[in-house]
């Protein structure tokens, strides 16, 4: 059985994705030859050579039974983006043929008028388009085959996220080579970065997610009075699957699997009915694009067993939220993980000058990093003792901030003695690799060779937070190598930078306890941001500091920076207010008629009693908490409902709107909520318009 199973596996992994065996079988020698060329150098392509790549992947497809094709784009709503083309083209004598050509292969041009731009592009010059990833393979599904793409204005500004994080791998990259070879590396050719994201959802019964407008409209539940049982007893955790959930989770896997998707572990989280998919790493465009499908496949395959897939970052207050762990790392195309801390001193220091970029990176643009992750969902999770809070600091553990504290004071531990520590001699201390050392609270942790990065939204696309990370570890990696270049004594100038770099950098460093109010007045004490809200952060995308970082290495130029501050706002603003107006439905459709029916119906009881001279406290006191309750229903509803409708008044930067909806409108949501769960304690459940949280989290 066992071995019929894992031969199942491995003729399913990859079977619907033209990935390089495919492309080996299919293409003449040469041509897959130029083509694997382009895609570690990062070259274009000749078009000669595309002819003949989209012939064989047509003919690939045809066989998978795909009859369409569609160019496949990351734009700035977060999600994917595609318009499906049928293959067939006429023949003269009134027949069709199935064809693809190499121009349809490398480019495509989608109306691109209805997706945000952030003013980068005006309506009358509408058009866009799409150009060939050809480092992230097509797949075939739904019938159609799909072609990673790049989406641009026709003036060449990136309207998607993955331009960016393509550029930002290319920063790196060149960057990194510097450093390498200074440490006499002739060989690596590219770096890249590596990237596992581990995803969290959670599954809803379909029939009850269908009653539940504000799930359907907004992904999160904006009314529900906690349930009696949540997940205090922390019997979820790893614990073992419901039957319906494993057979889920089962038929996803094959799913992901078909796609080349490598879904690896899968387990129980923390909240009831809440759940984790973590993949084997990649190179962060493909992991990217693979999430991106996770997330899809998800939600699709949650529909076949009746269940629904909830991806937001808060669906229900009281329990925890979901994140996505962002498992981040540099890798020569030799196969060398440099962030694996070396086993000779010599490595050691290599390592060591990539640790300390790092960290030099994250610390003085931990505020564009903030901002990478920020959105109306994530603003419900970070900071509230479920999820790092809002300051950004690193965790090294106590053995490597040893090690570096050694190296900045240049006093040894063993001998007490005060010598100097040089990195690169024998000195130093063997490097510690203990991956068991691990900090759950800490937004941005070494976890033995890669950082974990754990602020990410569990819905949001990882292009951005990681097109950030490339780009400011390239500029701190740029700054190394220049420095290191003009050395004439290489290592007693690693010495010394490194040094400095640890003093000047070392506030970022907190090993201890996140979640505790200690380590908020603590990092004020450091000059730490804490930057709470998703509008705090806007600054930071036009920021001159980061503004310039972006533009520097090419990855975003001060337009491209702007507009996408200018969509961040537009879509902080539209999601509070589609919240704002679903609470307004719902209140005054659903749960306002059933406070009405629930108070007439009580009133009879009482009324009844008080004809029978049987008059009864506890009806009164019941009708009396309705009354009250239903009363400042309506009054909390009047005051949300004119609150949204002022937002039009309001006149001036994106900024000015976002602010609005924060101050003003989220507190009378939050006002309206309260009421209604309030009321929803003392209503008869068989009036209650919808279903409860204990029917959502544990009827699954
Ligand atoms: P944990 O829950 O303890 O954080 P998981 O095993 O769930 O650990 O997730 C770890 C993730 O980190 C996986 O997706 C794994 O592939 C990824 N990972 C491991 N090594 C690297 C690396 N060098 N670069 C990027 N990601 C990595
Ligand atoms: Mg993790």
């Amino acid at each position: 059985m066992e071995k019929e199973a894992k031969a199942t596996v491995a003729e399913l992994f990859g079977s619907s994705v033209f990935n390089e065996a495919t492309m080996r079988e299919r293409l003449p020698k040469v041509i897959f030859k130029q083509l694997m060329k382009s895609v570690a150098e990062g070259t274009s392509i000749d078009p000669a050579i595309a002819e003949v790549v989209a012939n064989a992947m047509k003919d690939w497809a045809l066989e998978k039974g795909a009859t369409h094709f569609t160019h496949w784009f990351q734009p700035m709503t977060g999600i994917t983006a595609e318009k499906h083309e049928a293959f067939i083209a006429p023949t003269e004598d009134g027949n069709a043929i199935m064809e693809f050509s190499g121009k349809e292969l490398i480019k495509g041009e989608p109306d691109a008028s209805s997706f945000p731009s952030g003013g980068l592009r005006a309506t009358f010059e509408a058009r866009g388009y799409t150009a060939w990833d050809v480092t992230s393979p097509a797949f075939v599904k739904d019938q159609t085959l799909f072609i990673p793409t790049a989406f641009c204005s026709y003036t060449g500004e990136a309207l998607d996220l993955k331009t960016p994080l393509l550029r930002s791998m290319e920063a790196l990259s060149r960057q990194a080579l510097r450093v390498l070879r200074l440490f006499g590396d002739t060989e690596t050719k590219r770096v890249a970065t590596t990237m596992g994201p581990e995803q969290e959802y959670f599954l809803v019964d379909e029939k009850l997610y269908m009653q539940r407008p504000d799930l359907m409209f907004t992904g999160r539940t904006l009314f529900g009075a906690k349930p009696p049982k949540g997940q205090e007893l922390e019997d979820q955790y790893f614990g073992s699957l419901k039957e319906r959930v494993a057979d889920y989770m089962h038929d996803l896997d094959q799913e992901l699997w078909k796609l080349g998707v490598s879904a690896r572990t899968k387990h129980n989280e923390v909240a009831p009915a809440q759940h984790e998919l973590a993949p084997i790493f990649s190179t962060t465009n493909i992991a990217t694009d693979h999430n991106q499908l996770t997330m899809e496949v998800m939600k699709k395959v949650a529909v076949r067993h009746g269940l629904a897939c909830l991806l937001h970052e808060k669906p229900f207050a009281g329990v925890n939220g979901s994140g996505k762990h962002n498992n981040w790392s540099m890798a020569t195309d030799t196969g060398r993980n440099l962030l694996e801390p070396g086993k000779t001193p010599a490595s050691n220091a290599q390592f060591l000058v990539f640790l300390s970029a790092v960290l030099a990176a994250v610390d003085e643009y931990s505020g564009l990093l903030r901002a990478s992750v920020a959105s109306a969902g994530n603003d419900h999770r970070l900071g509230a003792n479920e999820a790092p809070p809002a300051i950004i600091s690193v965790y090294l553990g106590e053995q490597l901030t040893d090690v570096l504290e050694q190296i900045e004071t240049g006093v040894t531990k063993e001998n007490g003695k005060a010598s100097h520590l040089r990195i690169g001699v024998s000195t130093l201390p063997a490097l510690p690799m203990d991956t068991s050392d691990r900090n759950r609270t800490s937004p941005f942790a070494f976890t033995g060779n890669k950082f974990e990065f754990r602020m990410c939204g569990s819905s949001a696309s990882i292009a951005t937070p990681n097109f950030v990370l490339n780009t400011i570890v390239a500029e701190t990696l740029s700054r190394l190598a220049d420095r290191l270049e003009k050395a004439k004594d290489l290592e007693s100038d690693v010495n010394k930078v490194v040094k400095e770099l640890l003093n000047k950098h070392r506030r970022i460093v907190f090993n201890g306890n996140n979640y505790s109010e200690d380590w908020v007045k603590e990092a004020k004490k450091r000059g730490l941001k804490n930057l709470r809200t998703t509008v705090e952060t806007m600054p930071e995308l036009i920021a001159p500091a980061n503004v310039k970082v972006l533009a520097k290495h090419g990855v975003l130029t001060e337009v491209e920076s702007h507009s996408r501050y200018e969509i961040m706002a537009e879509n902080y603003v539209k999601m509070v207010n589609i919240e704002a107006l679903t609470m307004v439905e719902m209140t005054g459709r659903r749960i306002l008629p059933a406070a009405l029916k629930a108070l007439r119906q009580t009133a009879d009881t009482v009324a009844a009693l008080k004809g029978a001279k049987a008059t009864n406290a506890a009806a009164d006191a019941v009708l009396a908490e309705i009354s009250a309750a239903t009363s400042d229903l309506k009054a909390s509803l009047d005051c949300l409902a004119t609150t949204v409708a002022g937002a039009d008044a309001v006149h001036g930067s994106a900024i000015a709107h976002a602010t609005y909806f924060r101050d003003q409108v989220i507190p009378c949501m939050q006002t309206l909520r309260a009421a209604a769960d309030r009321l929803e304690g003392v209503v008869d459940a068989s009036l209650w318009p919808f279903p409860t949280y204990a029917d959502l989290l544990f009827r699954v």
